[in-house]
């Protein structure tokens, strides 16, 4: 397993790290299987989208807002019901094949980082089963 250190710049933002992620697959030196990532924080995300027009991703953010509204009324005595909610709803870990000691991701596609209460600096765990 490795770990990727994340600074993320705001308090919602999106960080591309497809390429810190490939670094770390060179790391621990798989070539070929699955991938998995995972952020051990309950205000975090981790997903894969369009990393080519970043009107997709400010879209995705500004709907996410809209859906689940930071004042909300919610209980939650520090304020950031938002983050945990939308970082339950996009999810803490994610799945992707490595081949020839990549992401095998779609062309459009990258792996990005969401943090919802930011800024902060954040883990994101890279592990990989290997297919032989
Ligand atoms: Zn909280």
């Amino acid at each position: 397993m490795a770990e990727l250190t994340i600074r993320t710049p705001a308090r919602i933002a999106i960080c591309d790290i497809t390429v810190e992620v490939n670094h770390a697959l060179a790391q621990i030196g798989a070539r070929d299987g699955i991938c998995n990532l995972f952020v051990p924080h309950t205000t975090a995300a981790v997903i894969v989208s369009e990393n080519w027009d970043p009107d997709v991703t400010a879209d995705l953010l500004a709907h996410l807002e809209r859906v689940v509204p930071r004042d909300g009324g919610f209980k939650h005595s520090e304020g950031n019901s938002q983050a945990h909610i939308l970082s339950v709803m996009l999810g803490a870990s994610i799945v992707i094949p490595v081949s020839g000691g990549k992401l095998a991701l779609g062309r459009w596609q990258g792996v990005m980082l969401v943090e919802f209460d930011g800024p902060r600096e954040r883990t994101v765990r890279v592990s990989v089963v290997g297919e032989g």
